[in-house]
């Protein structure tokens, strides 16, 4: 007697991924056997911490691309699980979603807000964030990732602390020591590294999540201001959510 066939996958879900969210996600689906689950990287990161599942790595040609990946690979649902601060990614998945008729749902982090104590200043862009920096402090902690650093380079009066995953490449501000690490980061880190390197001021994107939040705790303990990027709009008409449960419920729909 031969054995039944295992049944095949309700859905072949495309998670567009990068970030912790993602990572989850792709955990809470694995071994369920109604998903396929198919998870995509930019490939900015040397070496990635790769998620269970299917992993793909690059860009996929803007949204002709994408819709045309999705319908080549029979996918049935798409979960925009990209960083906040993603927002080609985030419209190019509005686009082929609306393009291949395959439902889409953001997985999104929520913000940070400040709290008592806390002396934050905001900016809409990273390059507003650079022409405000020097009237706020000349010794930086900067956390917004390498890719934007060339907005910085000609802050010459300036002093930076740039912490990122991978080195920095392109023009990049006169005085700068970098700090390779990736997240997270305790509080006690935190502390020391504000205090050891004499930073006066902090800047960051507003990314959410608690990975890289000890920043925020030990600027307010030392009494430094932090310069907040806000997030960039996220695509008209997408749904949207901040808990891998509530995916879930969404793809049993
Ligand atoms: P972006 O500016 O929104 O996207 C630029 C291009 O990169 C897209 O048009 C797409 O190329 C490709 N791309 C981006 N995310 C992709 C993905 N998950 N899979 C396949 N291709 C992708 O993106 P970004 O801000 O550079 O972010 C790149 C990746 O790093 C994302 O996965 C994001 O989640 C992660 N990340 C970003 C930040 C941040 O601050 N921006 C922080 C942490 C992690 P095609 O048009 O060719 O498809």
């Amino acid at each position: 007697m031969s054995a039944e066939p295992a049944p095949l996958p309700d859905h072949h879900v495309l998670i567009l991924g990068g970030t912790t969210e993602a990572r989850r996600l792709a955990e809470a689906l694995a071994g369920d056997p109604s998903y396929r689950v198919t998870t995509s990287l930019a490939g900015r990161v040397a070496s990635p911490v790769l998620p269970p599942g299917g992993t793909r790595i690059g860009g996929f040609g803007g949204i002709a691309g994408l819709a045309a990946w999705i319908v080549a690979h029979e996918v049935t649902r798409v979960i925009d699980a990209t960083h906040p601060f993603a927002e080609r990614m985030s419209f190019n998945a509005a686009g082929a979603a609306a393009l291949s008729g395959v439902p889409l749902l953001a997985l999104r982090r929520p913000g940070w807000a400040p709290g008592p104590g806390d002396d934050w200043h905001f900016a809409d862009s990273l390059g507003e964030a650079a022409g405000l920096l020097p009237g706020l402090g000349g010794r930086v902690f900067l956390t917004t990732g390498r890719m934007g650093l060339h907005t910085f380079a000609e802050l010459t009066g300036t002093w930076f602390l740039v912490r990122s995953v991978d080195p920095p490449a392109g023009p990049v501000p006169p005085r700068l020591e970098v700090l390779l690490a990736r997240g997270p980061f305790t509080l006690e880190d935190e502390r020391e590294l504000l205090a050891r390197h004499r930073i006066d001021v902090l800047v960051t994107k507003d990314s959410g999540g608690s990975a890289t939040a000890p920043k925020l705790t030990a600027a307010r303990e030392a009494g430094i201001p932090v310069l907040v990027v806000r997030r960039p709009p996220v695509p008209a008409g997408v749904a949207e959510t901040d808990s891998v449960e509530a995916v879930r419920d969404w793809l049993r729909m």
